[in-house]
């Protein structure tokens, strides 16, 4: 009896221990090193590889010893790479604030090799705030209706735009001061209206000065209902920076603007109730968390 258990036992241990190897190698083949040949292999991670939901990340793909291009798709979209030096390839990925929390796979190609990533998206800590507004503040007059209708759509022309990469190194904050509201807040306004904030609003005082959080191209100056005095930078790969109830503009439309350039002033034009920047990023289509996107070391 005794023997018998001691065999079990031994059984057992002999299948943990071949478990924990395999386990460990699938974990060394799927997100770290790959020996694709021994004239090629590479590296490939996912920073980070655990975000919260309307968060961005980066997928960097290091020691390729040829200069092919990786491709790479989440949720069927492509993710667009560019270089970072030699042998390095660098792209932005992003989950939209609704995605399901959960593992999503991204393939990833490069050459012959294929491969699969894992990024696991947990639920976002959004907070819920109760608002109360005068009504003329929250529901719109028929006649601003075809105007918001008509603003929505340039917006949307303005997502689609594809151009080349113009971004150089990391994002940062275009005001260094206190935050206000989170992005993802959920704000009921008079007990009914439910918005979600797209974006992040940062404290300012009137006519600060607000800084190009990258380099980028502006593609629209522009006074619009809800936003007042709007301003986008594109960097290029669909991604966009957007400052919204600025006092006035310091950069014309057109104008391609280096990091930390001075592009506008703090103000309260448009639905604001003090001066504030709201400032948010879209990567793809999508509204993400900004934070995400400044910590990302690119
Ligand atoms: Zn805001």
């Amino acid at each position: 009896m005794k023997t018998k258990n001691s065999c079990v036992l031994k059984k057992a241990l002999i299948n943990l221990l071949s478990f924990s190897s395999l386990t460990i190698l699938c974990t060394l083949f799927f997100t770290a090193f790959f020996p694709v040949s021994q004239a090629d292999a590479f590296q490939a991670e996912l920073k980070p590889a655990s975000i919260r939901q309307g968060d961005a990340f980066l997928l960097r793909v290091t020691g390729l010893n040829r200069s092919i291009e990786p491709s790479a798709m989440l949720n069927k979209k492509p993710l667009r790479f560019s270089s970072c030096g030699e042998g390095c390839f660098v792209a932005i990925g992003a989950v939209d604030l609704n995605a399901r929390a959960g593992v999503y796979r991204i393939p990833l190609k490069i050459g012959q090799h294929k491969s699969i990533l894992r990024l696991r998206v947990l639920k976002g800590r959004f907070e819920t705030i109760h608002l109360t507004l005068p009504e003329e503040k929250v529901s719109p007059v028929p006649e601003d209706i075809d105007r918001i209708k008509r603003e929505a759509g340039l917006l949307t022309s303005i997502w689609e735009i594809d151009s080349e990469r113009l971004m150089e190194g990391g994002f940062v904050f275009p005001l260094e001061n206190p935050l206000s509201t989170p992005f993802g807040t959920k704000r009921i306004i008079n007990k009914e209206t439910v918005s979600i904030h797209r974006g992040l609003d940062i404290k300012g005082k009137e006519g600060e000065d607000i800084h190009a959080s990258n380099r980028g191209r502006v593609v629209l100056t522009e006074e619009l209902f809800f936003g007042g005095n709007t301003l986008i930078l594109d960097h290029g790969h669909g991604i966009f920076t957007v400052y919204m109830h600025l006092s006035g503009f310091n950069v014309g439309l057109g104008d391609l603007v280096s990091k930390n350039d001075v592009i506008g002033f703090v103000g309260s034009s448009g639905r604001s109730s003090g001066p504030h920047l709201h400032f948010g990023v879209k990567v793809t289509g999508m509204n993400i968390n900004p934070v995400s996107i400044t910590r990302l070391r690119l």
